[in-house]
Order: C-alpha cells, then sequence, then structure tokens
C-alpha cells in the first residue's frame, strides 16, 4: 500500500523543524529513520499531514559524553552507537542492546531517540532507558526540558513529547565504578520484535553489595515496565541465587503480557522472570566481585 498523501518538509536546523512543527501542531510528525513510521504510513496506521524530517540537522547526529552522562542527538543512527568505542567499553546495557535492536539494516537508519518517540511496547530502547535512568530532552518553540525516562514514555505508542516539539536528545547519567549491564530478549527470529525481553544495571560498592539497581522489561505490557520490587529488594544486598530468584518472583509479578502468535500469557510471564534472573547473573559476573555469589 502507499501512503495518504503529505507534506514534507526538509528542516535543517532545530529552529527550522520547531517552527515547521509549530506551524502544523498536530498534523505534523518529525521524521527521523522512518522505520516504524513509514511503515506505519504505508499501512495508513498513521496518516500524519506534514512530515517534518530531521536528518538534514547536522548538529543532532552526536553521541558523547558531556557533564556526566552519556548524550545521544536524536538523528544518531543505531548502527552508530553499535560500534561505538565508548559505549563498547563504557556503557555495558547500551552495548548489548545495541546489537539485537531489529536487524543490521534497520539499524544503519533507525535511532535510539526515534524509538523512545515511538514507544512500542515490545521496543528495546525503551527498556534500556529505565533500567539506566536515562532522561530525554525535548525542545519546543518556548524552550526545552528534561524528562526522566519513566514520565517520558507514558503509554503504548505515545510519550511526553507535545503538538509543536520534539526530542532533541536522550542522556545516560555515566556510569559509576563498579556498574555492570546486561540486556536479553527471546525473538522468534533474528531481527524479530522481543517476545519478552528484559535490562539490568547494577552499581556495585566495594564489599559486592549492589549500590543501586535498574531493572526493567519489556513486550509484557503496554508499555516498558521497572520492576520496582526488585530493584528495592537487591539495592543494599549481596545478590546472592535466593535474591535473584526473589527479584525475578517481582518481574513475573508485574509483567501484564497479551497473548500472540508469539507466546501465551504464562509463557511471557515466565519467560520475563527468566531474562530477569540471566541479565542479573550476568551483571554479577562482569562484576567479578566477591559478594555477587551466583551459579
Ligand atoms: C523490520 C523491522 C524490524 C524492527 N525490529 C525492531 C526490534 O527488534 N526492536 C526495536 O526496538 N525496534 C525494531 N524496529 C523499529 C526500529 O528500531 C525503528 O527504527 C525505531 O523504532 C524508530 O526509530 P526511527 O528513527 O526509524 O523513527 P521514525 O520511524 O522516523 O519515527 C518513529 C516515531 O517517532 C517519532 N519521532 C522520531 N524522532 C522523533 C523526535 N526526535 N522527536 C519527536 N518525535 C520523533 C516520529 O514522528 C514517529 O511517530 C524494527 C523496524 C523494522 C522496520
Amino acid at each position: 500500500m502507499f501512503p495518504a498523501q503529505f507534506t514534507y518538509e526538509r528542516a535543517r536546523s532545530e529552529d527550522e523543524a520547531l517552527a515547521a512543527l509549530a506551524k502544523y501542531g498536530a498534523d505534523a510528525r518529525v521524521l527521523a529513520g522512518g522505520q516504524s513510521l513509514i511503515p506505519a504510513m504505508r499501512y495508513r496506521l498513521a496518516r500524519p499531514g506534514v512530515l517534518v524530517d530531521i536528518n538534514a540537522i547536522g548538529s543532532l547526529d552526536y553521541i558523547e559524553e558531556r557533564d556526566g552522562f552519556l548524550s545521544v542527538g536524536a538523528t544518531a543512527r543505531d548502527y552508530a552507537l553499535e560500534v561505538s568505542p565508548l559505549i563498547r567499553t563504557q556503557y555495558e546495557l547500551l552495548a548489548s542492546v545495541s546489537r539485537v535492536v531489529a536487524d543490521p539494516v534497520v539499524r544503519q537508519t533507525g535511532t535510539l531517540v526515534g524509538s523512545l518517540c515511538h514507544n512500542d511496547p515490545s521496543g528495546d530502547w525503551p527498556v534500556a532507558a529505565l533500567a539506566a535512568r536515562a532522561q530525554v530532552v525535548v525542545r519546543g518553540m518556548r524552550g526545552s526540558r528534561t524528562i526522566s525516562a519513566d514520565d517520558f514514555l507514558v503509554d503504548s505508542f505515545s510519550t511526553a513529547v507535545q503538538d509543536g516539539e520534539m526530542a532533541i536528545e536522550v542522556r545516560f547519567p555515566k556510569p559509576p565504578p563498579l556498574t555492570y549491564g546486561a540486556y536479553h530478549k527471546i525473538e522468534r527470529k533474528v531481527g524479530d520484535f522481543a517476545t519478552v525481553c528484559a535490562g539490568v544495571q547494577l552499581t556495585f560498592d566495594a564489599t559486592g553489595r549492589v549500590a543501586t539497581a535498574g531493572i526493567a522489561i519489556g513486550a509484557v505490557g503496554a508499555k516498558a515496565l521497572r520492576v520496582s520490587d526488585g530493584e528495592m529488594m537487591i539495592t543494599g544486598n549481596v545478590p546472592t541465587n535466593d535474591l535473584i530468584g526473589e527479584v525475578m518472583e517481582a518481574a513475573k509479578t508485574i509483567a501484564d503480557p497479551v497473548a500472540d502468535n508469539r507466546g501465551s500469557v504464562e509463557y511471557k510471564r515466565e519467560m520475563a522472570g527468566v531474562l530477569v534472573g540471566r541479565a542479573l547473573r550476568d551483571a554479577c559476573r562482569l562484576s567479578g566481585l566477591q559478594g555477587a555469589k551466583t551459579s
């Protein structure tokens, strides 16, 4: 199928993009990688009257550490994250996600920021954003605001971005020393959306106790879910097998999946626990700390 008729505006600066978004309001949509928006338009699931293409805005294409954060601009491609030496060496959780989002062709074009703005309940980046306690910078004609991932990811395919605004960048707090992360995803075949996915980021203290924990699951609810109870259970403690088992149960408790051709409710709920357990054990193993007792 072909998309419904639309007007195309190519912005060359953030100001140009924001002016176009302000002018057309609810009728306009930002075009980033187009990997979700264009298929949705072709199936007439989305019918924007105006596309504001931000791909020519060079100032939005960056991956850099600044002021204690890793900042990823709105047009930085998933592929750039995947091959970034900085991410490979310093941001384990993001590195492990970047290898499994879609397939290599989609990753050449798709963007992390676009994925957060799309907020697919089965998306990989929203899970990472919760676990790593990311923030999203959103800009409109009247200024910018910084929103935590928890508040940004409002509901299925819905975010805190308002008409006339665009997301400029996502910021991940620079992990303190002794921080380790992992991501696990069950997919029917390589390149598929997750059947279930889980991301974990743990910071340990020198005694092997967990100082801070970020734990999130995806594809088992209307949006990515933070496993808050599990985070509280593990924080301040040595992650023993018993404790990891309790966190797995906490993940299963908040999982609220629907049955589809990827699996039953029971299977997905069980896998939410299993994947959280695997990601926690990976983070503990990577830490190599005496206190992190795993099997
Ligand atoms: C075959 C295939 C397989 C895929 N598999 C996966 C997968 O396994 N896991 C996964 O997570 N994703 C998957 N995707 C989705 C892919 O990762 C998309 O690229 C991503 O979800 C959206 O990024 P984008 O840059 O292409 O955004 P676009 O498609 O350009 O935009 C998506 C939405 O976000 C809005 N938007 C984009 N950028 C901004 C911005 N800066 N400010 C405000 N609004 C904005 C757009 O208006 C649109 O509504 C797959 C896609 C395809 C085609």
